[in-house]
């Protein structure tokens, strides 16, 4: 399996170099072979527990001589530390986001293989692209939802909108920036707004599962993709964010079996996408499919190539010379797979 995903990979992550317009400083591309097959594929469970999480990102940062930094920047409702751990301390800031819905894994394990890849090998390549770029990601967003394998956090005395009563509070729909923050009663979406006050990341992605889905053509949706649709977000933002959409159609649809959609999301100001759009930065939603276990790996790979494509688009200014208007070729997302229960695929599931 592991040599499959490398090598998938590599040619991926290959590809994508090729067709980016390298900047005059930029190292040959085909460094990025070190990118990949130096990624243990080992490194978590697909579905890793917040302490498998801890002792992966312990590892890595040893592994990278200190250049993946790991912090904490708030705490859940049962005291888990919210994870953030960041790479390179270039100029251009990018926030990755992962599991906000604690049943919605794979996003972390794809992170985790992210910050190994960026960080641990120390090739002029990567050397310059940590100079260009500082990635910051929170693993694992709702530690205390993923313990319990839930969509929402932990708090019995969660009432009103956007919430289970007794449950929890739905994360995702807590970020609204029009919200003072001390009116916000979701700790972990406070802690990821004051970590975006602080670092004014120009990209946020933020990484979700959906159901299952099948095309017109017969053909099943492997992961959706949605920029912000807000009324409140600027022309140039949502420019920004159709051209991170075509960027990860673009490098996950190298994958050999993926079909990337158009995720049909609302315009709630809560909703992550949305509210990093109003903010300002370039902001994107990516839902991998809840495929059977047995195309997991597929999906973890989807997601980290998305990583990778996102954070080198934006090392070489590549993604700002996208057209966004190619966004209008991914097509919508279709109807549910018939017969597929999955817990997420509720429309109000993402
Ligand atoms: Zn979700």
């Amino acid at each position: 399996m592991r040599s499959t995903f490398a090598a998938l990979a590599t040619a991926t992550v290959l590809a994508v170099g090729l067709t980016a317009t390298p900047a005059a400083a930029q190292p040959a591309p085909t460094t990025l072979d070190s990118l990949t097959t130096a990624t243990p594929a080992g490194l978590v469970p697909a579905r890793p527990s917040p302490d498998d999480v801890r002792r992966a990102l312990s590892k890595i940062a040893r592994a990278s001589d200190g250049r993946v930094r790991l912090g904490v920047i708030g705490r859940s409702n049962e005291n888990r530390p919210l994870r953030l751990a960041s790479v390179g301390h270039g100029r251009t800031r990018l926030l990755f986001v992962t599991q906000q819905h604690g049943d919605e894994p794979l996003g972390t394990p794809a992170a985790i293989r992210a910050l190994w890849a960026l960080g641990v090998p120390d090739t002029a390549w990567h050397r310059w692209l940590r100079n260009r770029v500082t990635v910051d990601i929170v693993v694992q967003a709702n530690p205390d939802g993923a313990v319990r394998n839930q969509r929402y956090n932990h708090d019995p005395s969660a009432s009103g909108d956007y919430s289970a009563p007794g449950v929890g509070y739905d994360i995702n729909r807590f970020h609204n920036p029009l919200t003072p923050i001390a009116d916000n009663p979701v700790p972990e979406s406070r802690a990821v707004l004051r970590l975006w006050q602080k670092t004014r990341p120009r990209i946020v992605v933020d990484y979700h599962m959906q159901g299952r889905y099948l095309q017109p053509d017969g053909e099943e949706t492997t992961a959706s993709v949605l920029w912000p649709t807000s009324p409140l977000v600027t022309a140039a933002a949502v420019t920004a964010g159709r051209q991170l959409a075509v960027r990860t159609d673009e490098a996950t649809s190298r994958v050999p079996g993926a079909y990337v959609t158009r995720y049909p999301g609302g315009d709630y100001e809560g909703i992550a996408r949305n509210a990093y759009g109003i903010l300002g930065s370039a902001s994107l939603l990516v839902e991998l499919s809840d495929l059977p276990e047995e195309q997991t790996e597929f999906q973890i790979t989807t997601a980290f190539v998305s990583m990778i494509a996102t954070v080198q688009g934006a090392a070489d200014g590549s993604l700002w010379r996208i057209d966004p208007a190619r966004a209008d070729q991914i097509p919508a997302r279709g109807p549910a797979l018939p017969g597929v229960l999955s817990t997420l695929s509720r429309d109000d599931a993402a």
